[in-house]
């Protein structure tokens, strides 16, 4: 369906099904595919990525990127680099844009403890999106529950480094702060609202108010 979107959780269980279809998820012998080989278990997976044509072309940059620049050695991507360096590997990828390549750099930061000494950690705004925008409004540090507002609240909540909180963020706005049905009483945010109250301008979502 055109402008359809592969939900987050069927996306991060595609390695799972291509595992499953080759029996192996070996970067080295994935590479050593033929393209058309790559395609056709692509084409197989009982769950698809949002571009399924792209996907193989992405998939063989990915495992190129690993087998011939990093040695087979995950901790090349990053070790002794520039972030910049990074984002331009991940920029190589088909497919790959710059907001893939800035989430790449964040993970690698986050997942890994490194800290890349050439970024400007401030000015790293997160990526807004129907999570994280729904939250920042309903803690009230939005101002509307939009793209622009949702940047300028992250700034505003960890301004050392906006991009920091947004996975935080993210979870909890689809853990709990669901659109139609928050679970105010497990959200861990509960507590932040007691803590800061009214003082903080902080407001609880009301469902029925
Ligand atoms: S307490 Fe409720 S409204 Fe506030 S962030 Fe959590 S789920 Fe959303």
């Amino acid at each position: 369906m055109p402008g359809s979107r592969t939900k987050t959780e069927i996306i991060w269980t595609i390695p799972y099904w291509l595992k499953q279809s080759l029996g192996h998820l070996d970067p080295v012998k994935i590479y050593q595919l033929p393209l058309e080989k790559l395609a056709l278990q692509v084409e197989k997976l009982p769950k698809k990525p949002r571009y399924t044509n792209a996907a193989p072309y992405m998939i063989q940059d990915i495992t190129c990127l690993f087998v011939e620049k990093y040695c087979g050695t995950a901790e090349l991507i990053w070790k002794n680099r520039r972030s910049s360096e990074v984002r331009k590997d991940f920029l190589s990828i088909y497919g790959g844009g710059p907001g893939i390549a800035d989430m790449a750099v964040l993970l690698i930061e986050k997942g890994f403890g490194v800290r890349f000494s050439d970024l400007d950690h401030s000015r790293r705004n997160f990526k807004p999106d129907a999570h994280t925008m729904r939250i920042l409004f309903r803690l009230g540090v939005a101002a509307a529950e939009g793209e622009q507002e949702a940047v300028l609240a992250g700034r505003s909540l960890n301004p050392s480094y906006p991009g920091e909180i947004d996975a935080a963020l993210w979870l909890i706005g689809r853990s709990y702060c669901m659109a139609g049905d928050p679970h105010c009483n497990s959200c861990p945010l509960d507590e932040v609202y007691a803590y800061f109250g009214e003082s903080a301008q902080i407001k609880r979502w009301m469902p029925h108010s």
